[in-house]
């Protein structure tokens, strides 16, 4: 705008800064005083794209700030920085237990719950205790721990150990934004990994650059390989989700199939689901 363009960048730096200092002063006081209400999660389904069904929705949480839902990528940064994260996370897992008799329940059978966590919650004590309870709490219903490669390039002892608790305790391990990491897919060898989520960025080009094509088919046929599952991240447009199916991807998640929505609406659209089915059946 006319108004930034007449700041040096020096001023538009401050800014930013205090803007987010104020952010994660206000994020600190939300979690600290116990202001839980101000966390808000909001659920988007994973489809098989074949059927269109629903078999699972991910987890993603949102800060209700001043009437208004502040998006995580506003402050999840700042949240990892002071280890906030932690019981963010605690928060996010507590509401998802909270939640999932509803969401089973809609769903009429077993679904996937996916929970994204950061680094920084391998080493709070309470976390491998906290996955136990909600994997007994969800039954047949299956929790799936979604993180990065930079939590799983983290070439350390008590990060493979932790990784084999949780999966010990009945969680799955789902690797987000598969394949923008920079790292070394090396971990793939020993670390029990059950899912790979292919990036957003991957999936944009897909139905007109080759090259896109050519790096989630290759994705497909290292998965296919390890036995690991897919999911596409990101379809927005039915081209996309031709191509995918094509190369064999099985499941996927994207506006295209329904975006991030409230607990209340997620229910109704798993129910709509689930009354369809039976209609059918
Ligand atoms: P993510 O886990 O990779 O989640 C996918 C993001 O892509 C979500 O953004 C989702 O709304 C968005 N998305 C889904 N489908 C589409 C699509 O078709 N097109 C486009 N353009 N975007 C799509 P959201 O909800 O803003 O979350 C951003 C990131 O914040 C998440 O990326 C995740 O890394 C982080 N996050 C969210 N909730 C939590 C949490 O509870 N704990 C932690 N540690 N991180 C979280
Ligand atoms: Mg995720
Ligand atoms: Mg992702
Ligand atoms: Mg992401």
């Amino acid at each position: 705008s006319a108004k930034s363009r007449g700041k040096s960048q020096y001023q538009l730096y401050e800014e930013s800064l205090g803007a987010d200092r104020i952010l994660r002063l206000e994020l600190i006081e939300a979690l600290r005083t116990g202001i839980r209400d101000d966390l808000v999660v909001h659920y988007q389904p994973v489809v098989n794209l074949d059927t269109g069904r629903i078999g699972g929705v991910e987890a993603l949480v949102r800060w209700r700030r001043d009437g208004a839902l502040v998006p995580p990528d506003l402050f999840i940064p700042a949240a990892e920085d002071s280890g906030l994260i932690v019981p963010l996370g605690q928060r996010v897992l507590q509401q998802v237990v909270a939640d999932s008799p509803q969401l089973v329940r809609a769903a009429g059978g077993p679904i996937d719950l996916a929970v994204n966590m950061s680094a920084h919650q391998l080493h709070d004590p309470t976390f491998v205790p906290a996955v136990r309870a909600a994997v007994e709490a969800f039954g047949d219903s299956r929790l799936v721990l979604e993180m990065t490669e930079t939590v799983l390039v983290q070439d350390d002892p008590h990060t493979a150990t932790t990784l084999e608790r949780l999966t010990g305790a009945g969680a799955r391990l789902s690797i987000d934004d598969f394949g923008v990491g920079f790292s070394s897919i090396g971990y793939l060898q020993h670390l029990p990994v059950d899912v790979v989520k292919i990036d957003r960025s991957f999936v944009r080009d897909i139905d007109h650059l080759p090259r896109s094509r050519a790096l989630v088919d290759a994705i497909l046929v290292m998965a296919s390989a390890l036995d690991l599952d897919v999911v596409a991240e990101g379809i927005e447009r039915e081209s996309q989700a031709d191509v995918l199916r094509m190369a064999g991807c099985s499941d996927g998640q994207g506006y295209l199939y329904a975006r991030p929505q409230p607990l209340a609406e997620v229910l109704a659209t798993l129910r709509d689901q689930s009354s369809l089915s039976r209609l059918s059946s």
